[in-house]
């Protein structure tokens, strides 16, 4: 395979550039644009190089024509060394301010869930993060709430004005999910479900990336690179924990990556201190050093009441626990330099 990354003249019309890319096609090769403070940048890949290179060295309207050795260009850092901002519903991530994502592992009952969805946006939450479609180890375990789950985190929305991330596991649910989230996840399982990768960049939709179990940063950012491929710029990775020989935490979080991830790619990345720990009282110390390394913010779990949860309660804050931690990172968030982290919580009584 031969990638090459081509810049358009700056004056180039929209008939000329598509007229490349019906020539590009015709190699065959597949491209992706973006637009540039200087024309347009092209990234174009095929399976024969020589070919494909005669055909971008026809073209008057290309300024520079470079062979790609990156197998990530447009998630590498070079790309966009400022770093990208990406917007969920009205919440930037990325833009250095940490974010702060909270909410249930599953969605239980519209109660269980307005009651955490309140909390946490009175604690100080930026967004509310709930599962109903849910991997599981094994076939008997609960396995969410799965389609009549979705008008909940509509509900929840609409009651509370935060933005709601929740996974999806199938391509067939995506029109639907689409429709109840604003941040659509691709879990850990999936992170190399390039079918999935390759739809959801069609939606143009936020997503959510998290690390493969046993996936290296380099997999990781190809993962990412296919959305960026398929034309979807707004990706948000997430390191939640990887498989080691360490049994004393679930996973083993793997926060060296926060710093490699910002060093290589422009990518806003988030920690899960949750599923990174599989345990309640690792998350908060977890989570300060998520942001001291230089996370874009944190995505954890939290449940009224921990022991009666369907899912993951061994890992869930509880409400208390959350808005001392969400009170926590505002602290870290500032004495970091970082602005202000999450909105001030509301003065309400938790119980
Ligand atoms: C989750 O966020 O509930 C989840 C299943 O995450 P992961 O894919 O990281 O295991
Ligand atoms: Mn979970």
């Amino acid at each position: 395979m031969a990638v090459y990354v081509a810049q358009t003249r700056d004056d180039i019309t929209d008939t000329q550039l598509q007229d490349i890319l019906t020539r590009l096609r015709q190699v065959p090769a597949k491209a992706t644009t973006r637009r540039t403070r200087t024309g347009f940048l092209i990234v174009t890949w095929a399976e024969t190089g020589p070919l494909l290179e005669a055909e971008l060295a026809r073209s008057e309207h290309l300024v520079r024509v470079l062979p790609e050795s990156s197998s990530f260009p447009l998630a590498a850092r070079e790309y966009r060394p400022e770093g990208s901002v990406v917007r969920v519903g009205a919440v930037p991530v990325g833009d250095g301010r940490p974010v702060i994502i909270a909410g249930p592992c599953s969605a239980e009952t519209p109660e269980v869930l307005l009651e955490t969805a309140r909390a946490v946006r009175a604690a100080g939450a930026d967004m509310l993060r709930v599962g109903v479609f849910k991997p599981r180890t094994s076939p008997y375990s609960f396995h969410g709430l799965g389609p009549d789950g979705l008008a909940m985190l509509r509900d929840a929305r609409a009651e509370t004005g935060l933005p709601i991330v929740t996974e999806i596991l199938d391509v067939r649910d995506i029109d639907r999910v689409a429709d109840a989230a604003d941040l659509l996840q691709v879990g850990a399982r999936n992170m190399q479900n390039f079918t999935l990768l390759t739809e959801l960049a069609l939606t143009g939709r936020p997503v959510l990336l998290k690390r493969g179990l046993s996936a290296t940063v380099h997999e990781w950012l190809n993962a990412a690179e296919y959305l960026l491929a398929h034309g979807n710029d707004h990706v948000i990775l997430c390191e939640r924990g990887i498989r080691t020989f360490e049994r004393a935490t679930r996973n083993t979080l793997d926060l060296n990556a926060v710093p490699v991830v910002k060093h290589l790619s422009h990518l806003p990345i988030l920690v899960d201190p949750s599923h990174g720990t599989g345990a309640t009282r690792y998350v908060p110390p977890m989570s300060a050093a998520a942001l001291a390394a230089g996370a874009d913010g944190v995505i954890v779990e939290v449940h009224p009441r921990p022991a009666q949860a369907l899912s993951d309660g061994d890992q869930s804050l509880d409400l208390p626990e959350f808005a001392r931690l969400a009170t926590n990172l505002r602290a870290i968030g500032e004495a970091l330099g970082r602005g202000r982290v999450a909105a001030e919580p509301e003065l309400v009584e938790l119980a």
